[in-house]
């Protein structure tokens, strides 16, 4: 089950202007800033009520985020949806005939699990599952 936009991911250039940008609009400042290596990227993310901002910069020229912008500019670049088990979404939308992008959930930013299902058929957007990981003591 989806339970909510659970972020959007913005594509930027240079996070330390965009994190201003963006902080100017919310009226927040980010509350956590995460360099996220397997990816390729630096993230900042800000608080926005029930759902968050990702904002997102490549750090190296393979990234993802660095072909995105490089080929549309900066701008919208996925949005998120939580989910309660990421696994059984993964299952379910690929018997439905989606590309999902990850065999296995990986470790994205900001303590999720995630993967990506692929924009060729979801009208365009590039669409991230979610799953916050449960720290147990
Ligand atoms: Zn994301």
């Amino acid at each position: 089950m989806i339970e909510k936009i659970e972020h959007i991911g913005i594509a930027v250039k240079n996070i330390e202007q965009a994190n201003q940008v963006y902080q100017k609009i919310l009226g927040v400042a980010p509350y956590k800033m995460e360099n996220v290596a397997s990816e390729g990227v630096q993230t900042s993310f800000f608080n926005t009520g029930e759902s968050k901002i990702e904002l997102l910069e490549a750090t190296n020229p393979e990234s993802a985020i660095a072909k995105f912008i490089a080929k549309k500019g900066e701008g919208v670049h996925h949005i998120a949806f939580g989910v309660k088990d990421i696994q059984t979404e993964m299952k379910r939308l690929s018997k439905a005939g989606f590309t999902v992008l990850n065999e296995k959930p990986k470790k994205g930013a900001d303590n999720k699990l995630v993967c990506f299902v692929h924009p060729k058929n979801t009208n365009g957007v590039l669409i991230e599952l979610c799953q916050e990981i449960k720290i147990t003591l």
